[in-house]
């Protein structure tokens, strides 16, 4: 494990010291979930505090929507002062962009139209003070080859790069599902390999849809062996956060349906494993599973796992 990973840049307003590799084990482990922000941005932080999170997910516009009223001002100053409230810093908030953007779109029109939201997003992210934005990689609808879809991709966020300042985006690898991209390793460093600025590209893996995927996590053994894999084909220094989520499917169903902690096919056993492992210090960990109201008892339940 080589540490190549680079430095940030922190925002003005980032007051908060990381905890030393020496402190206590529960302070390193920064867990959360994707929380609401109906009726502003400026919600999530206090969203996030009342269910315990130490790190939270969140869309900074309507996801469902191509085109979203800008922020204002009171949306951004409130944002960071309930952020640092909170003692949330933008290291473990993990901001994830709209599930209509397609960066690697066959067709040009479309294909604008994603990158276009996509800088919002960006801007969006930038004007918050945050840190990261999470994507999934895109989809080559059978319309054209993979590999020319996982060269555009890199080629949208090397646009999204150019035109922004701080915020690194993070992939994340997906179930692959239908024509989604991301499903195997060697696409994610296919689209770092090609992405200029390699300071500001990181990854988010999901355990659902690792498994799904077709990537063993069940066992600490076949987890060590998955992230052996992602380490020798990605790079361990460009994980940047977790996604954590048990599965409905079975093991490399290519089907991306979440469930709860415990209660899926994974089980407990690999959650066990990333909460007593060093290499998931200190990045967000988000829940994103399908019971809101059980969070607090999940994120409670995760740092009851810590040996
Ligand atoms: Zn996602
Ligand atoms: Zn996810």
């Amino acid at each position: 494990m080589t540490e190549k990973t680079p430095a940030h840049c922190e925002p003005a307003w980032y007051g908060l010291k990381k905890n030393s590799s020496t402190g206590e084990g529960k302070k390193m482990k920064y867990i959360g979930a994707h929380v609401s922000t109906s009726g502003g941005v400026e919600h999530a932080p206090q969203n996030a505090q009342s269910i315990g999170a130490k790190a939270f997910a969140m869309f900074t516009r309507n996801q469902r929507r191509w085109v979203s009223k800008p922020l204002t001002d009171k949306n951004i100053s409130q944002f960071k002062e309930h952020c640092k409230k909170g003692g949330y810093d933008p290291g473990h908030i993990l901001p994830h962009d709209s599930y209509l953007i397609n960066l690697g779109h066959p067709e040009a029109a479309a294909l604008e139209k994603s990158r276009t939201a996509f800088l919002d997003e960006m801007q969006r992210c930038e004007q918050l003070g945050l840190q990261y934005l999470n994507f999934h990689p895109g989809s080559h609808l059978n319309k054209m080859d993979p590999d020319h879809c996982l060269e555009r991709i890199a080629q949208s966020i090397n646009l999204a790069l150019e035109e922004t300042a701080g915020v690194t985006v993070v992939i994340e690898n997906t179930a692959g599902q239908g024509t989604n991209m991301g499903h195997q390793f060697e696409h994610l460093a296919r689209i770092i390999e090609n992405v200029q600025d390699k300071r500001r590209i990181g990854v988010c893996l999901d355990t659902c849809h690792t498994y799904s995927a077709g990537y063993d996590i069940k066992t600490a053994q076949a987890f060590e062996n998955t992230l052996e894999t992602f380490d020798d084909l990605v790079g361990i220094s460009y994980l940047k956060a977790m996604h954590l989520n048990d599965s409905k499917k079975v093991f490399g169903s290519r089907v991306d349906r979440h469930e709860c902690i415990g209660r899926g096919s994974l089980g407990l056993e690999p959650f066990k494993f990333i909460m007593n492992d060093p290499r998931f210090d200190h990045i967000p960990m988000v829940l994103e599973t399908p019971d809101p109201s059980i969070w607090e008892e999940e994120i409670k339940l995760l740092y009851g796992l810590m040996e």
